[in-house]
């Protein structure tokens, strides 16, 4: 069975977890932030007193701990973190420890589990259409100008917009420069910039291109389908002929 997965990727305040969310209302699909999961290993490094610049050590509570990523918030081993994630200390080190493959091959691993588990979703992150489910129904890169996206992350949490500006810029060049997994637009991805547009409008393109795509796939099962019959007729045919 193909799991119905849209993929959404992109920069930090670009709109994805506004539009990842909606999109996923509209469509009748579970949604899933894997920027949260990152957060939660992030809050955990920092709960241990761990250097987020040792590898191994990082490594090492990446692969201990227990993060749960629902509806309802986000929690590691137990604890409800989802205020403390959006915070600016985890903000200012998850994107070194996300760098890291260990760490990257268990949020992956994570990741499609939940997928498995729940029959497919929205999933919003910066590797998913690349990397995580690179068989995706629908594709979409997510972006806007950098000073949209800053203006917007200050609207949300409020700070100084120069220094959002900087935090955001610093956390793209991490993100987009890393080996492991960067952050670019997928091969057969549509790239949207929602500069300027409204969430509706962004989310009304996702869920229309959406359609589009389950329909591609319904009509090509149908055309497969039908050659498979004609095929046994034509085998049938042929025995009893024979
Ligand atoms: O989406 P959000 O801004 O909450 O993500 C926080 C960080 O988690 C990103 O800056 C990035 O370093 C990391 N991340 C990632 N891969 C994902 C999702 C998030 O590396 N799929």
């Amino acid at each position: 069975m193909t799991l119905r997965v849209i993929a959404i990727d992109g920069p930090a305040g670009a709109g994805k977890s506004t539009v990842a969310r909606a999109v996923a209302l509209r469509v009748g699909l579970p949604y899933l932030d894997t920027g949260a999961m990152y957060r939660g290993v992030a809050f955990a490094v920092l709960r241990d007193s761990v250097d987020p610049r040792n590898e191994v050590e990082v490594a090492r509570v990446a692969e201990s701990i227990s993060v749960v990523v629902d509806p309802n918030g986000v929690s590691v081993d137990g604890r409800d973190v989802t205020t403390n994630i959006r915070g600016a200390e985890v903000t200012s080190v998850v994107s070194v420890i996300a760098a890291y493959p260990p760490v990257r091959a268990r949020m992956r691993a994570e990741q499609r589990a939940w997928i498995v588990n729940h029959g497919g979703g929205v999933v919003e992150g910066r590797d998913i259409g690349t990397v995580v489910f690179p068989d995706a129904l629908l594709k979409i890169f997510l972006t806007a100008s950098p000073h949209v996206r800053a203006a917007r992350r200050v609207a949300e949490v409020g700070g100084d917009l120069e220094d959002i500006a900087r935090s955001i810029s610093e956390r793209d060049r991490i993100d987009s420069s890393r080996d492991d997994s960067p952050l670019r637009p997928a091969e057969g991805s549509i790239t949207i910039d929602s500069s300027g547009r409204t969430i509706d409008d962004v989310v009304g393109e996702i869920a229309a291109a959406f359609d589009a795509a389950a329909t591609g796939i319904a009509a090509a099962f149908d055309a497969a389908a039908t050659g498979i019959a004609a095929a046994f007729d034509a085998a049938a045919t042929d025995t009893i002929d024979g």
